[in-house]
């Protein structure tokens, strides 16, 4: 009965034991880091989720090439008028002129000069009306454009949005089983360790527990005397770095 018990329940060797200690704080630091890095990805997640500083200022251009365009319009409009407004009085005088009821010659050289001078200033009225033309053409084609820009950027967004908020939810996720799965680690670790981890862990930012390998820490790249090596592999205590400090883990 006894012998079975050992046989079922066989006593951890020293070097189980040991390398239970460093690897229980191997296998902690491993869900920490996966903790750190998960929440680091939400925190960037919620910061790009809040940030629609493109949107909004492809939506200010918009609306300034919107004020752009109705004064082009309102310009283009005016020209007509005015060019409008010019032929009338031109075809007015013409009338005059040629309508038979003025006959004394000097009002008719007058009205024919008058005439004259309309049709000249007529030209300078249509050159102003092409040119109201030819900008709010212009400052229709820089709205189009920009309103297809906010309208793309929009739509990115609603995708972009969805994308993050689906890896938002699956994150949440993961941190919820890594809490778990942290607590079960801790209960593995021996409390001295466990401090002594906190404090180095804060102290490095992060990577408290490192590999040797080929017989060097692998965190601050210190040669370890071959006893030394024995000692990562074999000592109850986990071995610390006698540079960095940090623990030693053979892997
Ligand atoms: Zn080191």
């Amino acid at each position: 009965m006894c012998a079975m018990r050992t046989l079922l329940y066989p006593r951890p060797t020293l070097y189980n034991l040991t390398m239970s200690r460093a690897s229980s704080l191997y296998r902690l630091q491993e869900l920490d880091l996966e903790l750190d890095r998960s929440r680091a990805r939400v925190a960037e997640i919620e910061s790009e989720l809040a940030d629609d500083q493109a949107v909004q200022a492809a939506s200010e251009r918009v609306r300034s090439l919107e004020d752009k365009l109705t004064t082009a319009r309102t310009d283009n409009l005016s020209a007509e008028h005015a060019v409008a407004s010019q032929l009338e009085k031109i075809h007015s005088s013409e009338q005059s002129l040629y309508g038979g009821s003025v006959t004394n010659p000097k009002e008719l050289q007058d009205l024919q000069m008058e005439v004259e001078s309309l049709k000249r200033y007529l030209e300078t009225l249509e050159d102003r009306l092409l040119e109201a033309m030819l900008e709010m053409e212009e400052a229709q084609a820089q709205f189009d454009k920009a309103t297809q820009g906010l309208n793309d950027l929009q739509a990115e967004r609603i995708q972009a949005t969805a994308q993050l908020r689906g890896e938002l939810s699956s994150l949440k996720e993961d941190l919820e089983r890594l809490a778990i799965e942290r607590q079960a680690a801790v209960g593995d670790v021996e409390p001295t360790d466990l401090k002594r981890y906190g404090e180095l862990r804060e102290r490095v930012g992060g990577y408290a527990v490192v590999l040797m390998q080929g017989g060097s820490c692998s965190a601050c790249g210190v040669d370890l005397a071959h006893s030394l090596q024995q000692e990562v592999r074999n000592s109850e205590e986990p071995f610390r770095c006698p540079q960095c400090s940090r623990f030693l883990y053979a892997g």
